[in-house]
């Protein structure tokens, strides 16, 4: 049947008062009864749950019986493929979406993001590398609203950022997650390299205290901004170079983030002095496939016997691939 220019077929369904209708709804979902290629019809009172299979009645505590229905099919929505006749690669933050600049048809695609992704407001291009000391990425503007102040949402946490001026990248999330997962409610926690705190954060939900350190001044207005949105009171925020967290914060740590992946071996003094006996360091570092970990272990291994400690390499993986035979890896050392 066609109704005002829409399908409808008919289909069994769940019959149910409205007032139950969501509870049926989450019994139907959990069992995996649902069927989702058909709207939820409603008609006076009741609402029919379109269904693939007949359940048993004893599954619910309200009252229900099965029939067939009217209901309309579901549209299913155009894939970004559809719309390009190709996938491109893009990544999100907050309400912005990024894309590679030299992406040979980047407004079709960003207007295609735009339309595709209703709670996008802007589509950014980046440039090739990420460069200087702050590791900020060179941004253009694409499309949508001219702005590169966002939140983007992570496992629970806010990060305000401006990614026209700070690090970020939404692509660390479950290494992030992973880290967090090591750090005691006990451990105090040293992050060498915070940027706006995607590290930290996580870290100081479940631990007695953070130290989260950036040089880039803007990254360390958001990471005040984001102890703020985020409601922490153990977490604090500093403007300094990491070189000076020894001698400013002293042997405290249980656990020191080092994610300068590029020039990380250049603080590994510094982070082995902010590491009480026992404590450990993640490492992060760029390395080849043929040497993932042997070359970051001897630099880790040579600069703990530097300082007169002893190291054990605590696991060591790859985060993500790079450049072409090159992988973002971590290094996790206890330090006694
Ligand atoms: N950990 C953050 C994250 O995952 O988003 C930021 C990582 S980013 C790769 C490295 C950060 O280190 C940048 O925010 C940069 O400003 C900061 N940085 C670079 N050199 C530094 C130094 N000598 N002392 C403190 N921070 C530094």
């Amino acid at each position: 049947m066609v109704c005002n220019g829409v399908i409808i077929l008919e289909c069994l369904c769940v019959k149910v008062k409205k007032r139950s209708g969501e509870s049926v709804r989450a019994v139907l979902f959990e069992q995996d009864l649902l069927d989702n290629s058909f709207r939820i019809a409603a008609d006076g009172d009741y609402l029919y749950l379109p269904i693939k299979s007949t359940p048993d009645e004893s599954l619910f505590t309200h009252p229900v019986s099965v029939e067939y229905h009217e209901c309309e099919p579901q549209q299913s929505r155009p894939t970004l493929k559809d719309m390009l006749g190709y996938a491109p690669s893009f990544e999100i933050v907050g309400d912005i979406a990024i894309i590679d600049s030299d992406e040979p048809e980047a407004e079709k695609v960003a207007r295609a993001l735009l339309k595709f992704r209703p709670q996008l407001k802007a589509v950014l291009g980046e440039g090739p590398a990420i460069e200087g000391e702050f590791r900020v990425r060179p941004m253009r503007f694409i499309a949508g609203e001219k702005h590169t102040e966002t939140i983007h949402k992570d496992h629970g946490c806010l990060y305000a950022l401006d990614i026209a001026k700070v690090y970020f990248s939404p692509r660390l999330s479950t290494e992030r997650q992973r880290i967090a997962d090591q750090i005691g409610p006990d451990d105090v926690v040293v992050d060498m390299f915070a940027g706006v705190g995607p590290y930290s954060i996580p870290a100081a939900k479940r631990c007695r205290k953070v130290y989260a350190a950036d040089k880039n001044p803007e990254a360390v207005k958001f990471l005040k901004k984001n102890v703020e949105l985020n409601k922490l009171d153990n977490m604090e925020a500093m403007e300094a170079d990491a070189r000076d967290l020894p001698e400013i914060l002293g042997q405290v740590a249980d656990h020191v983030i080092m994610n300068l992946p590029h020039n990380a071996s250049d603080f590994l003094k510094e982070a082995i002095a902010l590491t009480k006996p026992g404590g450990v360091i993640h490492y992060y570092a760029m390395a080849h496939e043929d040497s993932l970990f042997g070359p970051s272990i001897d630099i880790i291994k040579k600069a703990a016997t530097d300082a007169g400690r002893r190291v054990e390499v605590v696991e060591t993986r790859t985060v993500r691939s790079y450049a072409p035979h090159q992988y973002n890896i971590c290094i996790d050392a206890r330090i006694d």
